[in-house]
C-alpha cells in the first residue's frame, strides 16, 4: 500500500470509528469487529480500545451505556463460557465448536449496524461471538481446538431461551457379525401392540424380541463410552430366523452422546464375543467416520446363502442340478408377501448370480444361493403364489419351501475391510 492510500484509509478509519462512537453506547468489541480485517494479531477489543483512545486524544468521546448494538452480550462471554464448560463437564472431547441463536432483536441491531457503518472491513457479531466463546472455553477447560467439519462437542448459545445445547459427535465403530442363533431380529423391534411404549403383552419392555443383534453387540460399549443410546447400522440384514455366519455381516454401530471416546475396541470385541452366550460374534472392530453409515446402509452387497429346502414329492437328483442351473440369471420378484405390509408393491428384478446343491434326501436338499442385493431366497424357491418367477418350485413343479436359512457370506468391494 502506497503511503497516499495508507493516510487516506487511515483518515477513514478514524471518520468511520467517529461517527460509530458518536452514534450511541458501544462496547470496543463491537466498535473494534466494525475494523477487524485491519491488522493481525489484535483482538477486536484492541482494536476497538485502540481506536476510542485515539480518538478521545483528538477529544471525540464516546457515549457511556450499555452497548447499543449487542446490549452488552460481549461482556458476557466469560459466563457463557463457563456454562459450556458445566455443560461438558465430564466428557473427553478433543474438538468444539461454538454456534449462536441470536434474538430477534440482536439480529435486527446488529443488521442496521452493518448498514448504518458500512466500513467494509466488519467482521459479523455471530462470527466474532462464537470465535470469543470458544477461546474463553479453551482458556477455562484448559484443552480443545476449534474444528469446523468434526467437532467433538458441538455447543449452540441460545439467547432466545438463555440456553447452552450441547451436541456430542457420535462414535462410528465398523465391524462385522455373526449371528450363531435364530430367533433375534437384527435391531431392536418394537413390540406390535404398544409399538414400543411397554404394555403387558411385551412385559413392559416395549419390545417384541427380548435381545437383539444390536442390544448384546451394543451392551459392553455403552458400558465403556458412558453412553445411553447405541444404533446398528447393517448392510442389509437377515431375517429373524436366519442366522448370519461365515465372514459375517458388515455393520457400524453408532455410539450416540458418547462420555468417553478413547474405546479399546480389542477387549470390546472380547466382551461382546463371551457376554453374549454364543449368540453373536463381532470382528474387524475398527473406527470409521460418520460417512460409513451411509455407504454400508446402502451398498447392495452380493449375498451368500445356505437354505436347507423342502418339497412335497420327491426329486431324482440330476432335476435339482438342473432346475438350479437354469435358474442363473434374472429373477423377477414382485414384493413378498410377508413383507407387503411395509415394503412398497413393486417388481423388482436382481440376479441370482451362482446356484448348487444336493440332496440330503430325496425329499431334502441343501442349496448354496448367491445373488444381488435385495433378492429375496425364500421366494425364489417357493414362487410366493406365482409373484417371484422363475422359483425353484416352478421349475421343478413341485411345491417348495425353505426350513432353514443362512447367510453365509456378504461382499462388496465399497466396504472398509475388503
Ligand atoms: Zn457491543
Ligand atoms: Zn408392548
Amino acid at each position: 500500500m502506497s503511503t497516499k492510500n495508507q493516510e487516506q484509509q487511515g483518515k477513514e478509519v478514524i471518520e468511520g470509528a467517529a461517527t460509530i462512537l458518536r452514534a450511541g453506547p458501544i462496547c470496543d468489541d463491537c466498535l473494534g469487529r466494525a475494523f477487524a480485517k485491519l491488522g493481525h494479531g489484535f483482538s477486536n477489543r484492541q482494536r476497538g480500545g485502540a481506536l476510542r483512545t485515539l480518538l478521545s486524544m483528538l477529544e471525540v468521546d464516546g457515549r457511556l451505556g450499555t452497548c447499543w448494538v449487542c446490549d452488552g452480550l460481549f461482556g458476557r462471554v466469560k459466563d457463557w463460557a463457563d456454562r459450556a464448560v458445566a455443560a461438558s463437564k465430564g466428557i473427553e472431547f478433543e474438538s468444539y465448536l461454538f454456534g449462536v441463536k441470536l434474538s430477534p432483536r440482536l439480529s435486527q441491531m446488529e443488521a442496521f449496524f452493518d448498514e448504518r457503518f458500512p466500513t467494509g472491513l466488519t467482521e459479523s457479531l455471530k462470527h466474532a461471538f462464537n470465535r470469543e466463546v470458544g477461546k474463553a472455553f479453551e482458556a477455562k477447560s484448559g484443552r480443545g481446538t476449534v474444528d469446523l467439519t468434526h467437532p467433538h462437542l458441538s455447543f449452540l448459545i441460545d439467547l432466545v431461551h438463555d440456553s447452552v445445547n450441547l451436541r456430542v459427535l457420535s462414535l462410528y465403530i465398523y465391524g462385522r457379525y455373526l449371528k450363531l442363533v435364530r430367533g433375534i431380529p437384527q435391531t431392536r423391534w418394537p413390540c406390535r401392540h404398544c409399538r414400543g411404549k411397554g404394555c403387558e403383552a411385551c412385559g413392559f419392555t416395549g419390545k417384541q424380541y427380548p435381545e437383539s443383534v444390536e442390544e448384546l453387540v451394543a451392551a459392553p460399549f455403552l458400558t465403556a463410552a458412558g453412553a445411553e443410546e447405541a444404533h446398528l447400522h447393517g448392510a442389509g440384514r437377515e431375517d429373524i430366523d436366519a442366522r448370519m455366519l461365515g465372514t459375517g455381516r458388515p455393520f457400524v454401530l453408532e455410539v450416540v452422546s458418547p462420555r468417553s471416546r478413547c474405546l479399546d475396541l480389542p477387549s470390546l470385541q472380547e466382551a461382546v464375543n463371551t457376554g453374549s452366550s454364543e449368540k453373536v460374534e463381532v470382528s474387524e472392530l475398527h473406527f470409521v467416520p460418520r460417512e460409513t453409515v451411509a455407504l454400508v446402509k446402502e451398498t447392495h452387497a452380493k449375498k451368500t446363502y445356505r437354505a436347507l429346502v423342502a418339497f412335497e414329492k420327491d426329486i431324482p437328483p440330476k432335476t435339482l442340478t438342473e432346475a438350479l442351473e437354469s435358474l442363473i440369471g434374472t429373477i423377477k420378484q414382485r414384493t413378498p408377501q410377508r413383507v407387503s405390509h411395509r415394503r412398497a408393491d413393486l417388481v423388482r428384478e436382481r440376479c441370482l448370480l451362482e446356484s448348487r446343491g444336493n440332496l440330503l434326501s430325496p425329499r431334502q436338499a441343501e442349496l448354496e444361493l448367491c445373488g444381488e442385493g435385495g433378492l429375496y431366497i425364500k421366494e425364489l424357491v417357493s414362487g410366493d403364489n406365482g409373484r417371484t418367477l422363475p422359483s425353484l418350485a416352478a421349475r421343478l413343479g413341485v411345491a417348495s419351501r425353505v426350513v432353514e436359512l443362512d447367510v453365509i457370506d456378504v461382499t462388496s468391494e465399497s466396504f472398509p475391510d475388503s
